[in-house]
């Protein structure tokens, strides 16, 4: 099944490549310049990773792993850190604007307030603290000269300010950087590549002779992932360590995440054409968007104009940079990619990022749009300040317009009142469902962009707004009331009502599950509704369970009652195997790889009546930059999936109930769901295991159950809360966690990883049991031939969630024998 959990940006964690967060601002926090705080964060984390890895084997190498890409540590925190700020963080909070705020709270804050001493003293719970990020481009400033006041006058300084492809870029034209890399520097050494940065600070780090010193823009590769632009940057950007030697810090362009790649790894931007990838630019936003942001500041770099593009759509405003790249960056080629600086700036001040380039590619969205206005063409309503205007003042239905951007609108917004325009529901749809490391939407839940954004205080609610949704669809002021509210509570979590233009849907429950299942009108015909069968004829159920996992299919249908007639699992997974073997006495009958199964097996083992399976979905799921997607590597597994579908479907003429069930991850690109469900000739139903179980765990389910868009609704035997799930004596800090992936630290909560239970006041992991009982397995369901706690994670985190398919078998029962 699951093989690749697509709510985990974390995965990235521990691949430390996954690029798709915009939340770039993650890249750079304001404590990732103050040593102090950036130290006692470190602090905080060696019993928590410590556990984990010792209880969960190979798994956790990678997350302490030098690759580990976790965002930099240590909220900012006015209330209780404020006195504790450096100098550095008043400059910086004096521009304001340039800083993006993520205000958290603590879930645990309200479900332990009864244990303050113990939370305090161990760092666990904090009071309720505004997270203050800095985006990549903000921490900067260049020798205090208040350069920027406001992101508004920063793109009126635009030096392309006509161009909407490229205007953010300050007056000087560059990306400015922490002025605390400058203060404490103490590296001794000089890196040979920064021979182009005069400062002696600059010389300091990276000192093996291996070239590719800070600020170079490069291609860089990790191990089982592909080549991605970043640039690299001083270690004190990353709020970590030094590299190792032989190593660099990167930040990688799309989501501004640092991952230590080796020197060796690392290619010049200029060797564009052996890097780029076509593939992953058509099918990945967040690759386009890395690559643009790449291009973006290169052509900054080299003083590269393009000329003013007529065409709205980004793949044709971008297709010069394409070409200009392509040809080896001419005329000033790998000399001009070099980091400059002027005589009055910060040499050091291109090694971070300035991702506010270009967040708005490929969605074309969001300010940027209100930036260019002049350039706009003056027919189309391209900007959200005029869209309000429109429907307060003209009395236009906010329908009509894109939520996200202001242009027409082609479709409905699933939350709020409003609509969506193509690009941006591509955007949603790709992008609503990923989460960050902390286990907060990586995306504003109303237009899945945002620069600066907020996250809601209420426990449980993972969503973030960007602070530009919340001033202008709301109200000018909204964000700043917003940062000083604690909790402050989204827009999803407070009372019904409309709030400036910005009004939830009543339905929007409803309208996700719409919006998700009816992708830009691939229509297809209704599947085929069988009669019920009268129950004196219902015979045993034959299943085909593709990529079968632990059985959670025959599982569920024992525990709905049903007589199980043939239940043929394909499964690789030895420990896998195991748990279906021991727990279900032989039932099942393991035929292994799926790719060695014939038409002929299918005719022998058959006629089955329900097929299902979840492929591996790695190589699909959008969290993974280095998909293959659905034509390559396990996403071919898919084709598996559709040739035995095939070969058991009841051939013509054969008249009998058929039904089959098809899973997979929500975030995986447009395409390869649209081409999912083109093979599948249906769209997919989207559930989410929260709202029958303790852990969010979002996914598609393609078939033709009966009833399958249904609402999901919880049963008297669901545990919705995490407590529910727990042993005796242990307590939840949450009410519900995130969504278990494979890896360990996936059940850590939160920005600040905590772990979810309390036991003697000390925090602790999840126990097998309890994980199980978070999936709706029965406790010690995968106890077998002695895993280790890892292992057992291993399996879970790739299971489906059981109460989720009891709820889509259910109705099988007025088709076949039950008990
Ligand atoms: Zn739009
Ligand atoms: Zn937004
Ligand atoms: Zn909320």
């Amino acid at each position: 099944m699951v093989m690749f959990e697509k709510e985990s940006a974390q995965t990235r964690e521990s691949s430390a490549t996954a690029m798709p967060s915009n939340k770039y601002s993650a890249a750079i926090m304001e404590k990732s310049n103050n040593m102090t705080a950036t130290a006692a964060v470190n602090g905080d984390t060696p019993p928590a990773e410590g556990l984990s890895e010792n209880d969960s084997g190979v798994e956790l190498t990678n997350e302490n792993s030098p690759l580990t890409a976790a965002e930099p540590p240590s909220p900012f925190s006015p209330k209780q850190n404020g006195d504790a700020a450096s100098p550095q963080d008043g400059n910086q909070c004096s521009r304001g604007s340039r800083k993006r705020s993520r205000k958290r709270r603590e879930d645990e804050e309200s479900t332990w307030d009864s244990d303050k001493s113990s939370g305090a003293s161990q760092g666990l719970r904090q009071t309720p603290r505004p997270r203050t990020i800095f985006q990549a481009g903000l921490t900067s400033h260049a020798h205090g000269k208040p350069r920027r006041q406001s992101r508004k006058q920063e793109h009126g300084t635009s030096r392309c300010p006509g161009n909407p492809r490229a205007p953010a870029v300050g007056s000087g034209g560059v990306p400015e950087t922490p002025r605390l890399e400058l203060m404490e520097q103490d590296s001794k050494d000089s890196a040979q590549s920064t021979s182009t940065l005069s400062s002696s600070e600059t010389k300091q780090e990276y000192s093996d002779n291996k070239g590719f010193g800070i600020g170079e823009l490069v291609w860089g590769k990790i191990k089982g992932f592909s080549w991605w632009p970043g640039i690299v940057v001083t270690w004190r950007a990353t709020g970590k360590r030094q590299a190792s030697h032989g190593m660099r810090w990167l930040q990688w362009f799309g989501d501004g995440k640092f991952s230590e790649v080796s020197a060796d790894k690392l290619d010049s931007l200029t060797a564009f054409p052996k890097f780029f990838s076509q593939a992953s630019y058509t099918k990945l936003a967040s690759y386009r968007r890395a690559v643009f942001q790449a291009l973006e500041m290169a052509s900054i770099r080299a003083e590269k104009t393009f000329p003013p593009c007529k065409s709205n759509s980004p793949e044709d405003q971008v297709k010069p940079m394409l070409d200009w790249a392509n040809g080896g960056f001419l005329p000033k080629g790998e000399e001009g990619l070099k980091p400059t600086h002027s005589a009055n700036s910060n040499p050091l001040e291109h090694h971070v990022l300035d991702v506010s380039l270009c967040e708005y590619f490929p969605s074309a969205k969001r300010p940027k749009l209100s930036l260019c206005k002049s350039k706009a063409a003056p027919e189309e309503l391209c900007n959200r300040e005029q869209m309000v205007n429109e429907v307060l003042k003209n009395k236009r239905s906010i329908e009509e317009f894109c939520l996200s951007c202001g242009k027409t609108s082609a479709t409905f917004h699933p939350l709020f009142e409003g609509g969506l325009c193509p690009t941006c529901k591509d955007v949603y749809l790709e992008m609503s469902y990923m989460y960050d490391d902390d286990g907060y939407q990586s995306y504003c839940t109303v237009c899945c962009g945002g620069r600066e954004v907020l996250l809601c205080g209420n426990v449980n609610c993972c969503r973030c707004f960007c602070v530009d949704c919340l001033d202008i669809l709301v109200d000018p002021g909204a964000s700043d009331q917003a940062r000083y509210l604690d909790p402050w509570r989204c827009y999803m979590c407070q009372p019904l009502l409309r709030y400036g233009v910005l009004k939830r849907r009543h339905d929007w429950s409803l309208k996700l599950q719409e919006f998700f299942a009816n992708d830009n009108g691939q229509e297809f015909e209704k599947p085929k509704i069988y009669p019920a069968v009268p129950a004196e004829q219902r015979r045993p159920i034959r299943v085909l369970s593709l990529f079968d996992g632990i059985a959670t299919g025959y599982l569920v249908l024992r525990d709905l009652g049903f007589k199980v007639g043939q239940y043929v699992a394909s499964e690789v997974c030895e420990d896998s195997i195991s748990v279906g073997v021991v727990r279900h006495e032989g039932k099942i009958k393991y035929v292994h790889d799926v790719r060695n199964i014939t038409k002929k097996n299918i005719q022998e083992w058959g006629p089955f009546d329900l097929v299902i399976g979840g492929s591996p979905c790695n190589d699909l799921s959008i969290v993974n930059p280095a998909r293959k997607g659905l034509y390559e590597g396990t996403g071919r597994l898919f084709f598996e999936f559709y040739r035995l579908l095939s070969e058991a479907k009841p051939k013509d003429g054969e008249n009998r109930p058929f039904f089959w069930m098809f899973e997979n991850v929500v975030a995986m690109a447009i395409n390869d769901k649209r081409d999912i469900s083109r093979f599948l000739e249906c769209n997919p139903v989207m559930i989410d295991a929260i709202e029958v179980s303790a852990a969010h765990r979002a996914r598609y389910f393609w078939g033709n159950l009966p009833g399958m868009n249904r609402p999901l609704c919880a049963s008297g035997m669901d545990k919705l809360q995490l407590q529910d799930c727990l042993d005796h004596g242990r307590v939840a800090k949450f009410g519900k966690v995130r969504t278990i992936t494979t890896r360990s630290n996936s059940i850590k909560q939160g920005k600040d990883q905590h772990f979810p239970v309390l036991m003697n006041g000390k925090e602790d992991i999840l126990w097998c049991t309890e994980l199980e009982r978070i999936f709706g397995f029965p406790v010690h369901y995968t106890d077998v031939s002695n895993m280790g706690r890892g292992a057992r994670q291993k399996l879970l985190g790739r299971s489906w969630s059981v109460p989720v398919i009891r709820h889509l078998f259910a109705p099988l029962k007025d088709y076949f024998a039950c008990e």
